[in-house]
């Protein structure tokens, strides 16, 4: 495996780096630099410039209107995004149901679904999770009834990402209660504008609402709108699963992350030096570097696995490694802004807000993000959920 970056490679990286600075809309940049929240619209703006460049779905082959990369190129464009301040995209669309769809769908739900999760149009979240079904996810108990050509569905989804935003919903729900549990799930594409739906804000301890309760009351879902086979969603659903896992690695947020605490530790301080200088916190910031470029070389490794058709079982590695050093950058980065992370005000981190923001501007996200990462560690499959794929199956214990 040779880990160099070739000649194409550094190519398109150059023209990766050069379509951001001519494209990307000033004030989203602006509101990134100055470490303001980015809102799921933010990132909804963006996917529609990108894709209007054909640049909507990098990783989905041309036939359906993607760009065809391989991983290594899909890596540098993300690495470029996350670098350039770029607000992230949603992953549900591109990343996550549109693949399902690509592979299980009919020719109708492809010509359906693909253009609008490719240009942005689409917003989708992801119904998996139930009050009683999340690492063990086959338990969960949404039933969707057939009733001619529809199914009626009813029960509650809870954790679920950006549902009061979305227009689409991927949903796992019970069609059987036959046999094993994993039998008797089918995935259904709902629209969240269907009578019967409702949700409740979960606000979590960032401040921020992205979480919600989603409670269905006989809600008529075509059949047409199931995915692939009934009571074969369980299939469909790992094949989903395995990409979110890669998805929360974070590799590119958290080198831009380095360089941010390396920018802040650089300034000086009132003895005329920076904390950069002060060993015990180089030394820190030093550690997690060393196991983000382990992570990075992994990532290497897992793509390359992925490209020669020797894929082994990294997406729970990289999810595992990942969210830890995600997690130390953010107490690594409530160090480097000191007391200035104390005083969080949640207004100033929206636009408009027209108080003078309390402590330097850098300081702003510090707290939040600290407090949003402590989730890293329990979405997509919680760490021991992670270990425990580890050691059956790449250790085969
Ligand atoms: C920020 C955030 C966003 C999310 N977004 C979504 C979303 O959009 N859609 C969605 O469907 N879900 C979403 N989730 C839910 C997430 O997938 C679940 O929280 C996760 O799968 C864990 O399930 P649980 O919360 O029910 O915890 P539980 O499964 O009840 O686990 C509780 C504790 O027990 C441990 N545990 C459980 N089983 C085992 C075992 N076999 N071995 C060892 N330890 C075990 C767990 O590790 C954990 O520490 C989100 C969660 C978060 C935090």
């Amino acid at each position: 495996m040779d880990l160099r970056e070739s000649a194409a490679d550094r190519a398109f990286r150059d023209e990766v780096r050069a379509f951001i600075a001519a494209n990307l809309p000033k004030d989203l940049k602006d509101k990134s630099e100055a470490g303001l929240r980015m809102h799921v619209h933010d990132g909804q703006r963006w996917h529609k410039i990108l894709a209007a460049h054909g640049w909507g779905a990098p990783g989905w082959p041309t036939e359906i209107g993607g760009c065809g990369w391989e991983h290594g190129r899909q890596y540098i464009w993300e690495e470029e995004m996350a670098m350039a301040g770029c607000p992230p995209l949603s992953p549900f669309a591109v990343k996550m149901v549109g693949p399902v769809i690509a592979q299980y769908g009919t020719p109708e739900q492809k010509a359906r679904f693909l253009p609008p999760a490719r240009s942005g149009e689409h917003l989708w979240c992801q119904g998996y999770s139930e009050p009683n079904a999340g690492s063990d996810l086959a338990t969960l108990r949404t039933m969707a009834v057939r009733d001619g050509d529809n199914y009626v569905v009813n029960g509650m989804k809870i954790w679920n990402s950006y549902g009061h935003e979305a227009d689409w919903m991927f949903a796992l729900v019970r069609t059987s209660t036959d046999g094993k549990a994993q039998e008797g799930i089918s995935v259904l594409l709902i629209d969240m504008k269907t009578k019967g739906i409702s949700h409740r804000p979960i606000i979590t301890i960032d401040g921020s609402h992205i979480l919600n309760e989603i409670r269905f009351d006989n809600v008529v879902v075509p059949v047409n709108n199931r995915i692939g086979e009934e009571n074969k969603g369980w299939t469909y659903a790992k094949f989903l699963l395995g990409n979110e896992r890669a998805l929360i690695a974070q590799i590119a947020q958290s080198t831009k992350l380095v360089k941010r605490i390396k920018e802040i530790g650089a300034r000086e301080l009132s003895n005329g030096a920076g904390l950069i200088d002060e060993a015990d916190f180089r030394s820190k910031l030093a550690a997690i570097e060393v196991e983000l470029e382990a992570l990075r070389v992994t990532n290497q490794r897992v793509l390359y696995e992925a490209k020669t058709g020797t894929a082994g079982n990294g997406g729970a590695i990289l999810k595992s490694k990942g969210t830890f050093i995600s997690q130390a950058l953010s107490e690594l980065m409530l160090e480097a802004v000191g007391y200035y992370s104390s005083p969080w005000v949640m207004e100033q981190l929206e636009t408009g807000w027209n108080q003078p923001p309390i402590g330097p501007s850098y300081a702003k996200n510090a707290m939040p993000l600290y407090a949003r990462q402590r989730a890293n560690t329990i979405e997509g499959g919680t760490e021991e959920i992670q270990k425990n794929v580890i050691s059956k199956q790449v250790l085969g214990l």
